[in-house]
């Protein structure tokens, strides 16, 4: 197949229609800048599972992915998308680099979610935006942060629920957007373990990828336990 794109965790392919390309999940996890670095096997289809059945229900409560169908284990069929060099993290939950930055303890539950950007860009560590940043740089639009804003906001409302439903705290996560070739802006990338932090809420037990930032256990085995909980209800 024709290779658009390969980044840590995905290659992106294309197909014989323009406007469609394919999502191939590796089994490879980085952190820390991709300073660490490993093949985990399993891990790629896991999350293609994952963040297929994450897009598939964002789609029917009117959320607008790139999601078009889950294509093999490995593979997921999307709309071509002009992504946005923007990150979008939300948070409920404190953890991961907020701490590091605010210097406050992990676990503190917010009054309010948090949203933050981050540049997309390996050359400078992808670093905290404000909002004046993202003007100056021109990577978006006035509107269209509002817009990125707005239903990061909302993903992360069903998102929550539908984890606690689950028995899963939903401590905070990253999405990333792009216009499709309708001229609309839709969620594109991956919801999985890898860019989601979900504790168990009665144990604690991290079961996504700070398993494998810290060295705290298995990390198929605590995305299976996400699986295993998303296809039940
Ligand atoms: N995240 C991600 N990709 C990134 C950076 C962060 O998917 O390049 C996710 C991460 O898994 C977590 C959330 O975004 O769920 C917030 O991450 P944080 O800013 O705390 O950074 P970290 O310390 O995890 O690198």
């Amino acid at each position: 197949m024709d290779k658009v794109y390969e980044g840590k965790a995905k290659i992106v392919y294309r197909t014989e229609d323009p406007d469609k390309y394919i999502l191939y999940f590796k089994d490879t996890a980085t952190a820390f800048d991709a300073t660490k670095k490993a093949q985990i096997v399993g891990k790629g289809e896991l999350n293609n599972t994952i963040s297929s059945l994450i897009f598939d229900m964002l789609e029917k409560k009117g959320i607008k992915t790139h999601f078009i169908r889950k294509l093999s284990q490995r593979e997921m069929l999307v709309w071509r998308a002009k992504r946005f060099d923007v990150e979008v993290v939300v948070r409920n939950i404190t953890a991961g680099s907020l701490c590091k930055r605010l210097g406050i303890e992990e676990g503190r539950l917010l009054h309010k979610p948090l949203v933050e950007f981050f540049y997309k860009n390996d050359t400078l560590h992808d670093p905290l935006l404000c909002y004046e940043h993202i003007l100056l740089l021109e990577l978006l639009k006035e509107e269209q942060v509002s817009v990125l804003k707005k239903t990061a906001l909302e993903v992360n409302e069903i998102l929550k629920d539908f984890f606690k439903e689950r028995g899963l705290l939903f401590v905070d996560f990253k999405l990333e957007f792009g216009e499709l070739p309708d001229g609309k802006i839709a969620i594109v990338d991956e919801i999985s373990p890898d860019t989601c932090r979900l504790w168990d809420a009665k144990t604690g037990e991290k079961l996504d990828k700070d398993r494998f930032r810290f060295d705290l256990g298995d990390l198929i085995e605590g995305y299976k336990k996400v699986l295993e909980r998303i296809q039940t209800l």
